[in-house]
């Protein structure tokens, strides 16, 4: 049984610029309510980039 509100979600990282979706996380909006922003290995940049959260 689930208890209390966890309103816990994933998320969806975009790459800041190609824009491909390339990460999910999981991510508690209680304890992140601001925009997730992180740097990760884009395959289709072939580098690291800003991955953004997808709204
Ligand atoms: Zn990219």
């Amino acid at each position: 049984m689930a208890k209390g509100k966890d309103i816990r979600g994933n998320v969806t990282l975009v790459c800041s610029e190609c824009k491909q979706k390339n990460y999910r996380e999981e991510k508690s909006k209680r304890n992140t309510p601001e925009r997730l922003s992180l740097n990760k290995y884009c395959k289709f940049c072939r580098k690291r980039t800003e991955h953004k959260e997808e709204k």
